[in-house]
Order: structure tokens, then sequence, then C-alpha cells
């Protein structure tokens, strides 16, 4: 994986995000306080937070009415600041190891945001150093259609939930193992609104969301793959009206946002582009192109973002082959190779 620089909205929401988290305390002989590792439930009592239920595998959530916290080593998003980038954060369990001085931070930022910021100078521990040389690996949203109460399409063979969550888990698992990392919206059968699976990747600033589906149609001849990218630019879909939306998810303006959303727009048909012609190459499945979509998910997402309809549950060729686990690790692999040539090709456009 080659290294890859902060995407646009990261960029941007670090720039305008004037207030760093001073992370300066020391310990009277002079050394920084060390992290100690301590439950989260701790964590959230001491500054009168609640672990959030939207909390994933390798993530945290803590809100209240003070603010929000994500812990996603090894970043610490305090009110939607950066706050302890590039300290070694980690999750093991219910436990995180959190940096000596995190609570004075954290307490003081939970009253701050981007809109008030604190009045303080950047972080000196923000930057890299020789031995926290790497900037953040590039982090993907993947999104299993449906869960819970919600099956989405129904075959004789099974649901499209189940479909959509397995292909999910293996595209997870091997954009890990390259070194990507990976937020899924949820890891289980449950019901998550549509609003929720995008502000996830919004408050992360994920460098791509990606959505699995399986479709249906009236016609049961009709098969073969589709990938979906939002409405066209106009109405409620324009990104004036999108920034609106979300600006407060990403931490940002409107204003700042927009031109963002807009430059994701575009970002969103190359992902799509990739994820088709690497799927198209793993499968004799039919590429029925991309398509513009009103998706809840997709709108309502800063990143770049796209749908993948995987196949028909509704012919029944295809529906068996779907809950196929050969077939399933066929397109999750292809998919996975899409988002990491999408990953790479933006590195490349940077340079
Ligand atoms: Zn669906």
């Amino acid at each position: 994986m080659r290294k890859h620089t902060p995407s646009l909205v990261l960029t941007l929401a670090l720039a305008l995000i004037v207030s760093g988290c001073r992370s300066s305390r020391r310990r009277d002989d002079g050394k920084p306080a060390g992290p100690v590792l301590m439950h989260i439930e701790e964590v959230a009592e001491r500054l009168d937070l609640e672990v959030s239920a939207r909390s994933t595998p390798g993530m945290f959530i803590l809100s209240g009415s003070g603010g929000i916290i994500v812990f996603r080593p090894p970043v610490i998003i305090v009110n939607d600041t950066a706050c302890f980038r590039g300290h070694r954060t980690r999750i093991e369990g219910d436990k995180v190891f959190i940096p000596g001085d995190f609570f004075a931070t954290a307490a003081k930022h939970l009253h701050c945001s981007a809109a008030a910021p604190c009045d303080d100078k950047p972080d000196s521990d923000a930057r890299p150093t020789p031995d926290r040389p790497a900037p953040s690996p590039p982090h993907v949203v993947i999104d299993p259609g449906h869960g819970g109460r919600d099956p989405g399409a129904v075959s004789p063979h099974g649901y499209e939930k189940s479909v959509a969550l397995a292909v999910s888990r293996h595209i997870a698992s091997r954009l890990r193992a390259r070194g990507i990392e990976v937020t899924m919206t949820r890891t289980g059968d449950e019901f998550i609104q549509l609003n929720e699976r995008a502000a996830i990747a919004n408050r992360l600033e994920a460098d791509a969301f990606v959505s699995i589906h399986a479709d249906a149609a009236g016609d049961p001849g009709v098969h073969g793959f589709t990938v979906y990218v939002g409405a066209r630019d106009g109405g409620r879909y324009s990104d004036s009206a999108r920034a609106d939306a979300i600006a407060s998810e990403v931490g940002v303006g409107s204003s700042a946002l927009r031109p963002v959303l807009t430059a994701n727009r575009r970002k969103s048909l190359r992902l799509a582009s990739a994820i088709r012609q690497r799927m198209s190459r793993a499968t004799n499945s039919p590429d029925r192109g991309t398509r513009h979509a009103k998706f809840r998910v997709l709108e309502r997402s800063a990143p770049p973002a796209v749908l993948v309809e995987l196949g028909f549950l509704t012919n029944d060729r295809e529906a068996r082959r779907l809950f196929q686990p050969a077939y399933q690790q066929t397109l999750a692999a292809a998919i996975a190779d899409g988002i990491e040539q999408f990953l790479n090709s933006g590195q490349r456009s940077a340079e």
C-alpha cells in the first residue's frame, strides 16, 4: 500500500479547525505522562458521557450533552477535532490505551467545536516525528445493506441482508490485510437507520463509503451487477442542500463543505468504475453500468460513495450463486481490489 494523502474532507476539516488539542501537560520530572489502559466505561464515566451503541469493533464512540468522542486508533476525535493524532492509542477488547493527558484535554474540548473553537495552539504531539512518521492509512466505511427487521430483497435461497453482510465482511478483511482501515456500519444482523450509516462515514472523515446490496426485479430474467452513485446535482440533491444537511457531522461549515462534495461526486464515479472493472474481470455476470440514483446513503455521504448491487435475487441462477461462499469471496476480492485501485489512483493524482 502506497502512502496515502488524507482525503479532501479531512484536509479541509483540519485546516478549518482553528483549535488543535494541546497535550503538553508533563509530569513533574519533565517527561510526558505515559498512556494508561482503561476500561471504556470508566473513561466515559469520568467525562460524564455514555458509550454509544454505535461503537463497532476497533472503534468506540462516547457521547453525551458535552459532545462526542470517537476513539479510532491512532486518532481520538473530540467534538470533530482530531486530538491526539499519532499517539499510540490502542483498543484491546473493552479497554483503550489513552495518552496521559487525555482527560484534561478532552474535558476542555468537549466544550469547544469548530464553530466555537478553543483558544489554544496546535498540538505539538500531532506533528509527525521520526518515530511517528506515517500518515494515517486510508479509511474505508463498508455498509452492509439492510439488517435486523429489514431483510431487503427475499429469495428462496435467503435474504439480501445476509448476502450483503457476508460479502462486506470479506471485503473488510481483505482491505485490512492491505493496511487499509475499515469500519463497518453493522457487523451483525442489526437494523441501522440510513442517515446513521452515512453519518458514520462523515464523522470518521472516511476516504470512501461503499454500500453493499443485492437487487430485485419484476422480470426474473434480469441479472448482472450495477454500481450506483448519487443522484445528479439538483434540488434537494444539490451539493449545497447536501452540505446543509451534513455539515455538522463533518465538523465544517456548509459553504466549506460544498466544494468538497462537488469534488467527491467526480471521485464517486472513479470509484464506481474501478469496482465495475474488477467485478467484470472476476465474474461472468453482466455489467449493468454506473447509474445515478436517489439513495439516501449516497445523498448523505460526504466521502466518495457508491452502492454496489451484487446481482439479482429474483434471478434463480444468480440468487443461488450469491449464497455460495466461493462466489461471495470472488465478489469481495473484486470489490476490495477496486477500492484499493481507487485509493491508489487518488494518491497518484495528488502527487
Ligand atoms: Zn438493498
